[in-house]
Order: structure tokens, then sequence, then C-alpha cells
């Protein structure tokens, strides 16, 4: 298969779709991107690195921060974690308050906020620097020691994260969090704040598509802890629209507000799509569109 030819094949494919839907402006700091962008790149579990479109070009990661701090708490042997977070789809908002005081302060799932607090929370009790294990962590693996913070897009988040606030004052509430309620907030910010490109977040996410063996051909996780993050990710990834992800992708994939997306062809890749404009699901558009037309001509899907 001649991967840079499909790449180049699906960047025009999604082309008529660009702008569409809207770009998430919650966080004002987010809101001022431009909508038209498009980036895709692959890493190939054996090594290539191929891209498309805007795919060197750094944006917001936003939730897919979720999957790497939750790689990191149970890398280090946190299991607790699942005492904590249960691992079912939501059915709710990704910042919705409700479940989380009907459920008595236990999040359905690591992948909405209330989940990530609690993970970011737990992996600060283990480093003492949730936000900078995460940073580290992107870097390694995706051997770009540049990437970093933005701080304007975090101070803004933090300017208007009211909800995040009162999410983690419940789970305080109810003795779900182990460290101060405003510690727990900066480092989540922090990771959800992290610039990166395609091309780096295929390479930092790797290790998902094979066996959890990361970019040193260290082993990251277990191959079972590996598969259950892509487990959850199949089931919770994509916000309240995980069903439809895995109808038209076939894939485990984890989206943030960013507009990008990350999705694993366990054994052979892991892909990354970028497109700031979202669904009403909070989804890039043209993100999902792409990966779409890519399990669709290859054939490459878990199912
Ligand atoms: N930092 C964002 C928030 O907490 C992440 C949302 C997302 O990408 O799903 O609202």
């Amino acid at each position: 298969m001649d991967m840079q030819a499909l790449l180049d094949d699906i960047a025009e494919a999604v082309a008529p779709k660009l702008g569409e839907g809207r770009v998430a402006d919650y966080i004002p700091g987010l809101g001022r991107v431009d909508a038209e962008q498009f980036g895709i790149a692959v890493a190939m579990a054996d090594g290539g690195v191929y891209g498309s479109g805007d795919w060197r070009r750094p944006f917001s990661i936003q939730s897919i921060s979720k999957v790497f701090s939750l790689a990191l708490v149970l890398s280090s042997g946190g299991v607790r974690i699942w005492q904590r977070v249960f691992r079912e789809p939501s059915g709710t908002p990704f910042n919705s308050l409700v479940q989380l005081e009907h459920e008595n302060g236990i999040p359905r799932n690591p992948f909405i906020n209330a989940g990530a607090l609690v993970v970011t929370d737990q992996l600060q009790t283990m480093t003492g620097d949730a936000g900078g294990a995460v940073r580290d962590f992107l870097r390694r693996e995706s051997e770009n020691p540049t990437i970093g913070v933005n701080q304007t897009v975090a101070d803004s988040e933090a300017a208007h994260g009211h909800r995040n606030s009162a999410m983690a004052h419940m789970l305080a509430s109810y003795d779900n969090l182990d460290n101060p309620v405003e510690t727990v907030l900066e480092h989540y910010f922090s990771h959800c704040a992290m610039e990166m490109s395609c091309q780096d977040l295929a390479l930092a996410g790797r290790f998902l598509s094979r066996n959890g063996v990361g970019a040193s051909g260290r082993q990251l996780l277990t191959p079972s802890q590996n598969k259950r993050i892509n487990a959850v990710m199949l089931t919770c990834g994509t916000y309240d629209a995980a069903g439809e992800f895995a109808y038209r992708v076939g894939l485990p994939g984890k989206s943030g507000v960013g507009g990008g997306i990350i999705a694993v062809v366990p054994g052979r890749c892991t892909i990354c799509v970028w497109s700031p404009a979202l669904s009403l699901s909070g989804n890039s558009l043209a993100g999902v569109a792409a990966l779409d037309e890519f399990t669709t001509r290859t054939g490459w899907s878990v199912f």
C-alpha cells in the first residue's frame, strides 16, 4: 500500500467538509484557531511515519491527554484507579455534574472530565507533578523535546473553569480526591493545554498499537493493560458518540475539543487527525470523516 498517496487522497476527499461544524469556544483561548485546517499522520507500528496537510502544525490536544495520564497511572501500578472510576460509557455530556452526584462521586469512566480529574489526582500523588509527568512522557515518546503547554489556553481554561471546578469540589466532597482541588485543576488544565502536531501525537500514541512497547523499545504497559486502554477508548473515547464512531471508523479512538483525534489499529499503526471544527457531539467533523475513509479504504479496523 502507498500510505503517502492514501493520506494525500484522504486530505483531498475531506477538503469540502473543512469549516463545517463549530470550533469550541467555551474556552476562549481555543476559539481563535482557523477552522479550515486539516492534518493527518500515521505512525506505523514497525517504524515509518507519514502525513498530509497540516500534520506538522501544533494544536491544543485537550482531552487526548487523558489517554496518556491514564497510561502513566496504570504503568506505575496504579490499579487502585479502578476503585475510584468506572469503565462504562456515560451517556451524558463529558462535563455533566448530574451523574456524578447520582453515582456518589465515582465517575463513569476516565475520559469524561470527572474521571480524568481523578486520574490526574492519582498521578499527582504518584509523581508530585502530574502535568510535568504527562509532558515528559509525550516528549519522550514523540522524540520532540519542544512539546509544552500553551499557557494562554491553560489560563483561559482556568478563568472559565467553573464546571470543572464544581466537579472537583464534588469529587472532594465524596472523598474521591487526595490532593487539594486547586492543585488537581492546575495539573489537569496543564495537560489538556499541551500543544502538539498530528505527527507528535501519532508517535506519542504508537505504543498503543504495539502491545504497550514504547519508542525506546521499552515495555511501557503490559499487553493486558494496553488492551484495556484501547477497550476504554473504543467504548468511551469519543464523547457521547462512541457508538457512532465505532460504527463509522471501527477503531479505539480518543478525541479532544481542540479538534484532534487519535485512533489505534492494533499491531499496525496509530493515526492522528486534526481539524478544529466540531460536530454537535464534540468530535472533529472532518477528522471523523477522514478516519472513516482511512478504515474503509484500508480495511484496517478491529471488526
Ligand atoms: N480541558 C477541556 C475541559 O475540561 C477538555 C475537554 C475535551 O477535550 O473533551 O473542558
